[in-house]
């Protein structure tokens, strides 16, 4: 079978390699159909992530296969399976095996197990032909087609991220950055019923946010968009504010511009840090929230949503490859970060 395989820091190849055996008890043989593409991957592939994820160690990680959105059908089924899985099933991977035995496993919160293994980033990933994992990883998926389920994985940290924010219907929320986990928490908070402001520098990505119906503002500057963000959302300021960018001005905007009591619910993934006023976590008496990658129940409501909004999550992949141009694929999307939405990879 063919693999795009990360041989190491800035390099991946399409290889041959053997197919893996047929599945052991509990695991599944995937044939991915359709991988998406993420900021992670390129954190991954500059050699960013190695010692901050969870899991493995340093360069151990490679080689290795990545793709972590990961849309498939199911070729083989080991003994143990759950009955609803069927040969032949389009589903989309939850890519997280927690080991249930650490602090965060201890108190139901496997997403961010000490010993946590992901899908195309401690284990092989979806830019492969074939792919075996557990059972309890894969979950079936209505969608029309493979690049919208593959959308399953990013819209579950958006699920995720609403559910830490505890979003409410009719509350108003100010969500940092347009790019695909901004847009999902905006499509993911619509659907709760919230009044939601999406704020990003490229005046075109902002356009997709409004087909979600949601309200948008340009990035200008900090003092600018906390101005502008409070003035919509009432004196007071939102009682949410997200930030789905990781960059520092964007942060410190979020703390500033929320209401007192409100959440500050950091989505976005930087190695940067940021100066905050401390005043303002103490006066405000701000919950300051992270989100990581989310558990099963997340995942399987993630999967309902990408269910019920399949033509306009379609509409965030902006570019498509196929498996053997991956390693241009990943250079592209790297290069051109204004211009890219969501790149997705057919393995077809
Ligand atoms: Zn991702
Ligand atoms: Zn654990």
């Amino acid at each position: 079978m063919r693999a795009a395989v990360t041989e190491r820091v800035g390099s991946m190849n399409v290889v041959d390699r053997p197919d893996p055996p047929r599945p052991g008890p509990g695991e599944v043989l995937v044939a991915p159909e359709a991988v998406g593409i993420c900021g992670s991957d390129y954190h991954f592939f500059a050699g960013e992530l190695s010692a901050t994820a969870g899991g493995g160690s340093g360069g151990s990680q490679f080689p290795r296969v990545q793709g972590h959105e990961v849309a498939g059908t199911i070729t083989a089924l080991g003994a143990d399976c759950r009955a609803e899985l069927e040969l032949g099933q389009r589903v989309a991977l939850w890519p997280l095996r927690a080991c249930g035995h650490c602090y965060p496993c201890s108190v139901g919160r496997p997403n961010t197990c000490d010993n946590f293994e992901l899908i195309g980033i401690h284990v092989d990933g979806g830019l492969q032909d074939l792919l075996c994992t557990g059972q309890d990883q894969v979950f079936p998926i209505g969608a029309a087609d493979g690049a919208i389920a593959a959308m399953a994985e990013p819209v579950s940290v958006a699920v995720r991220a609403v559910r830490r924010a505890r979003i409410e219907s009719g509350e108003r929320i100010v969500v940092l950055g347009a790019g695909p986990i901004g847009q999902c928490v905006a499509l993911v908070a619509r659907e709760r019923q919230a009044e939601v402001l999406v704020i990003d520098l490229q005046p075109s990505r902002l356009q997709r946010s409004r087909e979600f119906g949601a309200e948008t503002l340009v990035w200008s500057n900090a003092e600018d968009v906390v101005r502008q963000a409070r003035r919509w959302s009432g004196p007071g300021g939102p009682p949410v504010g997200v930030d789905a960018t990781g960059a520092p001005a964007a942060v410190r905007a979020m703390i500033d511009l929320v209401a007192s009591a409100g959440r500050a619910v950091q989505v976005g993934m930087s190695t940067s840090e940021v100066a905050l006023r401390i005043g303002s976590l103490t006066e405000k008496e701000l919950d300051l929230l992270g989100v990581s990658c989310c558990d099963a129940d997340d995942f399987a409501e993630a999967v309902a949503v990408v269910e019920r909004n399949g033509p306009a999550i379609r509409r965030l992949v902006s570019h498509e490859f196929s498996l053997a141009e991956a390693p241009g694929a990943l250079r592209f999307a790297m290069s051109n970060p204004t211009e890219v939405m969501k790149v997705v990879i057919w393995n077809a």
